[in-house]
């Protein structure tokens, strides 16, 4: 028992600890001699140790056990009052007709923390890519913001103007104040899109409708599209049903797919400039949404690379997007593929369960 790298400590049928090996000492710091006699519930949290006593109990009533041979993730106790995640495997002896339990325990802190920091680094790329993203459209973003605060400008010096010239004229004014309630609105409307699009949240797994986050990015393309001398289209069924997502991550894949549409469609004649989005049910579980463009289509070579890290054609590019892309949509278990079009152009579509993965 003392030469195994994992803690067994081993208690008799009201849960009295009888004997426990070296690696258990390790692991919650009592002695050998300590240890013996004492209620198993000295390993537990505090919270659980009244939950245990009477599962003990109604073991010894019942027979039925509801760990016993399966194995379970807990946290558990140290002598110094810390506690830690372990995982137990419980298993009963009997031996001369006495009934003793053996738990098999592993320490899970690293494993835990290995989990969290790979779920960090997870987020920090999503967040670091919306940025990216974001970085790109700026310059159209700052063009479109523009707009607004010019026609501002000129309805405010209208109306200094008017009431330069002729103070009277009540009615010229209230509708030039009423044009920069308006403005102000649209300009406050696409700074508001912007801060919660490069906020980063937290990821949640939750029945969402995908028509609502179309209709969140669809500003932001469009604004993107028409910079670049893009048509843009959307097409979305009405009556979809929810899909299981975490809202943000669904439109930054979306967001993603449409710029590198555009991308795509950079040295295209202008009949070709046309990015279309379409959304429908393809099968009784899955939403499908199909981005297509019309531009340069994808060679052999990007089609082998696309979805790995740091694969770029573009001068400028990162070739974080699809990467990262590939693995929001798994995560969602989802698929997202692409293929060329037969009229030319890419198409890339991704396809989301409408039922969470069990
Ligand atoms: P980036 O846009 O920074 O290059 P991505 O991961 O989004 O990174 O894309 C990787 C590469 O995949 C691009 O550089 C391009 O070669 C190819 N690609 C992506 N989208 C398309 C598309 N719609 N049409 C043709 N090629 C594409």
């Amino acid at each position: 028992m003392d030469a195994l790298i994992e803690a067994i400590v081993i208690t008799n049928d009201r849960g009295k600890i009888e004997r426990c090996n070296k690696a258990a000492v390790g692991m919650f710091g009592y002695s050998q001699e300590e240890a013996m006699g004492q209620d198993i519930s000295i390993l537990m949290p505090p919270n659980e140790e009244a939950k245990h006593s009477n599962y003990v109990e109604r073991y010894r009533r019942t027979r039925k056990a509801r760990i016993i041979g399966i194995g379970r993730e807990l946290n558990a106790r140290r002598k110094d009052g810390t506690i830690f995640p372990i995982h137990l495997a419980l298993s009963e002896i009997t031996y001369n007709g006495t009934v003793r339990f053996i738990g098999l325990i592993r320490d899970l802190t690293d494993d835990k923390k290995a989990e969290e920091r790979t779920l960090r680094l997870h987020t920090d790329m999503i967040t670091a890519s919306r940025l990216t993203t974001m970085g790109e459209m700026a310059a159209a973003m700052a063009h479109e913001i523009n707009q607004p605060l010019a026609a501002i400008a000129n309805y405010a010096s209208a109306s200094e103007r008017i009431l330069a010239s002729r103070p009277d004229d009540i009615e010229d004014i209230k509708t030039a104040l009423h044009h920069i309630k308006t403005q102000s609105h649209r300009a406050g409307d696409i700074i508001r899109k912007l801060r919660s699009f490069v906020t980063p949240g937290s990821v949640d797994l939750e029945p969402t409708d995908i028509k609502a986050i179309i209709d969140e990015i669809k500003p932001l393309a469009e604004v993107d599209a028409n910079a670049n001398n893009i048509a843009i289209y959307f097409d979305v069924s009405t009556n979809l049903p929810k899909i299981v997502a975490d809202q943000m991550q669904i439109q930054q894949v979306l967001l993603n797919l449409l710029r590198n549409g555009i991308d795509a469609m950079h040295d295209c004649n202008p009949e070709h400039r046309r990015l279309e989005l379409h959304c429908y049910i393809a099968t009784p579980h899955n939403i499908r949404i199909d981005v297509i463009d019309h531009g340069h289509g994808i060679t052999e070579e990007a089609g082998k690379n696309m979805f790995l890290p740091f694969f770029t054609t573009k001068t400028s590019g990162m070739g974080m997007g699809l990467a990262i892309s590939h693995s929001i949509v798994k995560s969602h278990s989802g698929v997202l593929s692409f293929s060329n079009n037969l009229s030319g152009g890419a198409t890339f579509s991704v396809m989301l369960p409408t039922k969470m993965a069990n």
